[in-house]
């Protein structure tokens, strides 16, 4: 390693305690240490921007999830694009642009099989967001999970967030109708005008239920769902006959303190002979290379747009992840961790 990152600083943001309600401030402990170097087979990445995701939430809550949840003392889990700034695995040069789940911290030491090269031609914000994560969970949600068909009738909720933005984009590309559901005149004026979507319902001032009524008279083909709680009820009640309900997320759920609120109106799914199906996107892991073709070329095309929300700063971490929670983002929240 060079000899002036052996003398730099890593700055980390670990658990604490685990948060009961909104994860603010008091759960975290802002920690330093030297810049670690790598073994035999291992990199070390400089942070240039973190993600922020609602299943952060979740990771740091002590049930059982699909990952393990993060421990109390452990640097908080969080996807990571930077470069790589030393490397002892033959794979990976100094100067590799690189994506990876590496932690809320300005170094992190990683095996290649925990790093995704990505091409330096585009914008390193896409890769977290169109070309990352939230882009391939919308893609195999609509499609897969979704059964998308050119004509649905398509409702997505969280539409003005990192998901929301890309699966609508995606529903038009293929030709559906789409209504996004966000909280807010500003982000509903966003989807219509900026995104292309063909409706936009402010759930924070209408009445969602007739507003999807209104829209759809016919009843919705497939709801893309990122928020549960009383917008998957109004969404149930709306369906048409074989719908597809495709269960990414439950946002308005995980901070609750009394439980979750499950959907009141599922007999729907009975009488519309409708289907509820959750997804996991890191199953899709050996297919993200099919989406990302895509996805780049509708970009290329002009057909999507990918768009980032930036905090500046590590230090701003604790109260930047409260945005997602409180609706103060448009698009792909992220924090930039240093100029490149
Ligand atoms: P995001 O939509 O960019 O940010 C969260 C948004 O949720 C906020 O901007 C806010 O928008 C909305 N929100 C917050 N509290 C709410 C509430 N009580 N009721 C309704 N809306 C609320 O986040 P994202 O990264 O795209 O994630 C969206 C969803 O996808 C999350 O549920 C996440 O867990 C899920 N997800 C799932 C997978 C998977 O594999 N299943 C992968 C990635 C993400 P408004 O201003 O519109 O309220």
């Amino acid at each position: 390693m060079e000899k002036n990152l052996s003398s730099l600083v890593n700055h980390q943001f670990r658990l604490a305690r685990r948060p009961v309600g909104l994860p603010d401030r008091s759960i975290w402990d802002y920690t330093q240490s030297s810049v670690p170097q790598p073994g035999e087979g291992e990199v070390l990445v400089k942070a240039l921007y973190l993600s922020l995701d609602p299943a952060m939430r979740g990771w740091m809550s002590e049930a059982k999830s699909y990952l393990p949840p993060v421990e109390i003392g452990e640097v908080m889990r969080a996807g990571m694009a930077g470069r790589v700034v030393a490397s002892r695995d033959p794979g990976f040069a100094v100067g590799d642009l690189v994506t990876g789940i590496l932690g809320v911290q300005e170094y992190a030491l990683a095996r290649s099989d925990e790093l995704t090269k990505v091409d330096p031609a585009i914008p390193l914000p896409v890769h977290l967001h169109a070309l990352g994560v939230p882009g391939m969970t919308a893609y195999f949600g609509l499609l897969d999970i979704g059964q998308l068909k050119a004509g649905d009738r398509v409702v997505v909720s969280g539409a003005a967030g990192a998901v929301g933005t890309i699966a609508g984009q995606i529903a038009k590309i293929k030709g559906c109708r789409v209504i996004g559901i966000a909280g807010g005149e500003h982000k509903c004026k966003y989807l219509v005008e900026e995104l292309g979507f063909d409706g936009a319902i402010d759930y924070k001032s209408e009445d969602v239920t007739s507003a999807i009524r209104s829209h759809y008279r016919k009843g919705i083909n497939v709801y893309f769902d990122n928020v549960g709680g009383d917008i998957l009820d109004a969404a149930l009640i709306n369906l048409a006959v074989g719908a597809r309900v495709v269960l990414c997320g439950a946002i308005s759920q995980y901070n609750s303190t009394n439980g979750v609120k499950g959907p009141a109106n599922y007999l729907s799914l009975l009488v519309k002979r409708a289907t509820m199906k959750g997804l996991l996107v890191f199953d899709y892991i050996p297919r993200y290379g099919e989406a990302t073709k895509d996805i780049a070329g509708w970009m290329s095309e002009g057909k999507l747009k990918s768009k980032a929300d930036i905090v500046e700063g590590l230090e701003a971490f604790p109260d930047a992840l409260l945005k997602l929670f409180r609706g103060e983002n448009l698009g792909k929240l992220m924090l930039k961790v240093a100029e490149d």
